[in-house]
Parts: structure tokens; C-alpha cells; sequence
């Protein structure tokens, strides 16, 4: 039985997403807990979901039957979460209840490992089957879980700090306005900014389920708010999150919308140094490519997803890893996108640098980038994607690369093809120095598809 995708599970509330499920969720994952460690702790979050405390109830209750203790870390950003049980000696997994950037109707629960990374595929499939043959451990009376409570955030936010050059943000006098679009995020940036001697100002900053400032993903339509009041108010940039807080976006001083890639450029072109690694993903923009080399380092590239960028940072030890949607990984911290430590690191390159954010941007290597996709059912996705391949093959002299996709690199310039995780659409992104080039890459491997789906 497949409940989970490339990371944790999510669906409507009271239809997939029902108490029912989220106690067989605890059921299982404490079940596999059990088959490792006799005793020890999970710990428990959530984002700011109107159907988040029924389903921390629920989870929970299937926790304490298998044994387990729980500690309850309440409505807190994702990464802080993350960063708790890595931190925590006594906890064993944790479990995130959170539908990230998905509207209200939505939730879903992240299972993690004790050191707070999303849990690794084998133990997914493991959690699948002992959910499917419904063979939980039954504790006996006397070791039923006991639940507490425990606040995470002022360890997050101080570790953030300690990984910051403090004394040149506090001088250079950054003004701010944070937009957490009323998810987790509302608990954490504007005060770890303030804190950092920004002047803050906010925006959708009260926490609430309904999010009625804005749709919880943070993409240039949704944040038509935030680009009129940066300017409006004189300030320096302004920053949104996701619902929970583990990305970060960016709109500049004019109030332009700032893709998540070209923060992502300037994170990389500030951390990476001599020999020292960042990973991506095959569908980020060359920009990190040439800035990682500007450096003299190296770039690793991955399937796309998140956890997978996450894993493979740990795996091989590297300095930075993100993606092109505003998330950035600092392994140091949370073995996870970290939203406020994305915004603190954006703030202290600001504060190094004489320049405005538009102007660092500008400052980037400049490349255009098309993005398309094609309507695909789930079930003619690999039939649909070996064709396609095929037909791009036939279309286009180029170096093919199939991490993800197919992926067509030629001199200037590359494109992708490759299906959607999450939607029943299959993919296709390009990108080259010149405008017309990109277009014309993009054309290419949208007709392929369409041409694949028709035969
Ligand atoms: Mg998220």
C-alpha cells in the first residue's frame, strides 16, 4: 500500500487526511519504531492547520499505545521541528503534521528520523506495511507513552544566530517586512529578525488555519501584498514564507518578486569556498553551476525533491544544498529547507555588501528560463516519458542526462522533461544565455511530449 510520496503524505482533511488515518499513521510508525529501540521519545509538531490539533491528537494517541513518550513541540516552522530532534539525545523519530504550501482543505503528516531528516525510504515502505496488515505493537499497561510538552523555537532561533556574523547585521540597520502568510512561519522570523537589530515589519503575521492573508504558497500572483508594501514602506526587501516555513522568497526594494534560484545564487556565491560542494537538483538554473566555479567548487546535482537534496548533502558531507522554489538546506542546522535561517542568511550577505538586493541581483550571471507543462494521467506517465525521450532524441543533437527525466544539455543552453511527483502533468523546463534560444529548447521538448501523448 503506497501512502507516501517523495516526502510524507498529504490529502484533504476528513477524506484522506481523517483521525483515523493519522492514528494508524502512530500505530504503524511506533510499531516500527519498536522493532529498533525498546524506549524514547518522539517529537511532534505542526503548522497552523485548523485540522492540525485533531490530527496531533489522533497521531499521538497511536504513539502512546505502541509505548512511545511524545514530546509536543506545538504549532512551530518546519525546520525548527527538524532541528529539535536532532538536537534531542532522547528522541528516537519525529513526525511533522503540515500540508506546506497546499491550501486550508489540506494537511498531512512528515515522518523523521532521529536526526530530524525525512525518514528513509526503506523505513517508509516499512511503515506501509505494517499500516497495511494492521499488525501494531500493543504496549502493555504499564508502558503506555506519556505526553509533554516542550518549546523548541528560542534553541532555533539561537542557533541561527550562532551561525551568524551578528555585529555586522545590527550595524548595517536592514528594515524588513516579513510575510508568513499566516502558517507557522508567524512565530519565528519576525522575532529572530528583530532580535538580529532588523527593523521588522509584518504582514498575514497572525497565525490562523484559514489563511485568510494569502494562498499559503509563496509564488509572485500570491504575494502581490508584499511586493506593494516593501516599496510603500521604504524598506530594505521584503521575504514570504510557505505555510511551515521552510521556504523562503524574496521581493527586492522596488517590490519586484525575486526568484527563488537567484537567492539561492547569492547564498552560494557567499558560502562556497575552495573545494566545498552544493547541491542541486538537474532542473536548477546553470547560475549556481557558475557561481559554485567562480568559487572553485563543486556542484552535485540530484533528482528533484527536497529530501533527496537533503540526503545527499549529509551523504557526501556538502557546505549548501537547495532548489530553485526558495529552498535552502544549511546542514548544520536542520537536515531540512529552513525558511528563517534562508531570510538571516539573505540579511547578513545584505549587510557585508554596499549594495541594494536588486542590485546584487542584477549583479548575477543572467539567463532566461521557460517553464511548461503538459496534462498527463498518472497511469501513462512512464509509457509517455520513454517515448518522449525517444522523440527528443530525435529532435535535438545534445548530451543527455536521465538522473530525473530526461535532460537535454547543449552548448548554450539545456532543457528537461520529466513527470510531475504531485500532479497528473508531465513537466518541461529550458534555460539558455539568450531568450529566443530557451523558447526554442522549450518548444522542442513540449512537442515531444505532445507528440508522445498522441501516438
Ligand atoms: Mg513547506
Amino acid at each position: 500500500m503506497k501512502i507516501f510520496g517523495t516526502f510524507g503524505t498529504r490529502g484533504i482533511v476528513n477524506e484522506k487526511m481523517s483521525s483515523d488515518f493519522a492514528l494508524k499513521i502512530g500505530l504503524s510508525f511506533g510499531s516500527l519504531l519498536k522493532e529498533e529501540s525498546e524506549s524514547g521519545k518522539v517529537l511532534v509538531g505542526r503548522d497552523t492547520r485548523t485540522s492540525g490539533q485533531m490530527l496531533r491528537n489522533a497521531l499521538v494517541s497511536g504513539l502512546q499505545s505502541t509505548g512511545y513518550d511524545v514530546i509536543d513541540v506545538g504549532v512551530v516552522p518546519t525546520p525548527a521541528i527538524q532541528l529539535g530532534c536532532r538536537r534531542d539525545d532522547d528522541v528516537v523519530g519525529g513526525v511533522i503534521i503540515t500540508a506546506s504550501h497546499n491550501p486550508p482543505e489540506y494537511n498531512g503528516i512528515k515522518l523523521l528520523e532521529s536526526n530530524g531528516m525525512g525518514l528513509k525510504k526503506e523505513r517508509e515502505a516499512q511503515v506501509e506495511e505494517i499500516f497495511a496488515s494492521e499488525d501494531f505493537y500493543e504496549a502493555d499497561y504499564t508502558e503506555i507513552g506519556e505526553s509533554e510538552q516542550k518549546k523548541v523555537l528560542s534553541n532555533y532561533k539561537e542557533e541561527i544566530k550562532s551561525n551568524l556574523e551578528v555585529e555586522d547585521i545590527r550595524e548595517a540597520d536592514i528594515s524588513i517586512v516579513v510575510d508568513p502568510g499566516n502558517g507557522s512561519g508567524s512565530f519565528g522570523t519576525s522575532y529572530l529578525l528583530r532580535e538580529l537589530g532588523c527593523e521588522v515589519k509584518t504582514l498575514n503575521s497572525q497565525p490562523d488555519g484559514f489563511f485568510p492573508g494569502r494562498d499559503p504558497e509563496p509564488t509572485k500572483k500570491n504575494l502581490k501584498d508584499l511586493r506593494k508594501l516593501v516599496p510603500a514602506l521604504g524598506a530594505d526587501l521584503g521575504v514570504a514564507h510557505d505555510g511551515d516555513a521552510d521556504r523562503a522568497v524574496f521581493v527586492d526594494e522596488n517590490g519586484n518578486f525575486i526568484e527563488g534560484d537567484k537567492t539561492f545564487g547569492l547564498i552560494v556565491d557567499d558560502m562556497i569556498g575552495e573545494d566545498e560542494t552544493v547541491v542541486t537538483t538537474v532542473a536548477t538554473s546553470n547560475l549556481i553551476d557558475d557561481l559554485a566555479k567562480r568559487n572553485n567548487g563543486n556542484v552535485v546535482k540530484t533528482e528533484v525533491g527536497d529530501l533527496i537534496v537533503a540526503r545527499k548533502l549529509h551523504e557526501i558531507d556538502g557546505k549548501v544544498g537547495g532548489e530553485e522554489n526558495g529552498g535552502v538546506i544549511f546542514p548544520e542546522m536542520a537536515l531540512g529547507r529552513d525558511g528563517a535561517y534562508t531570510a538571516a542568511k539573505i540579511i547578513e550577505i545584505l549587510s557585508k555588501k554596499s549594495e541594494s538586493l536588486s542590485g546584487l541581483v542584477e549583479n548575477l550571471p543572467d539567463y532566461s528560463q521557460f517553464k511548461s507543462k503538459v496534462e498527463c494521467p498518472d497511469d501513462k506517465k512512464s509509457e509517455v516519458m520513454d517515448k518522449t525521450k525517444n522523440e527528443i532524441k530525435k529532435r535535438i543533437d545534445a548530451d543527455f542526462d536521465e538522473t530525473d527525466g530526461l535532460k537535454a544539455i547543449v552548448e548554450d543552453g539545456w532543457m528537461i522533461v520529466r513527470p510531475s511527483g504531485t500532479e497528473p502533468v508531465v513537466r518541461c523546463f529550458s534555460e539558455a544565455k539568450k531568450e529566443e534560444r530557451a523558447e526554442e529548447l522549450l518548444e522542442i521538448g513540449l512537442n515531444s511530449i505532445k507528440s508522445s501523448l498522441e501516438n
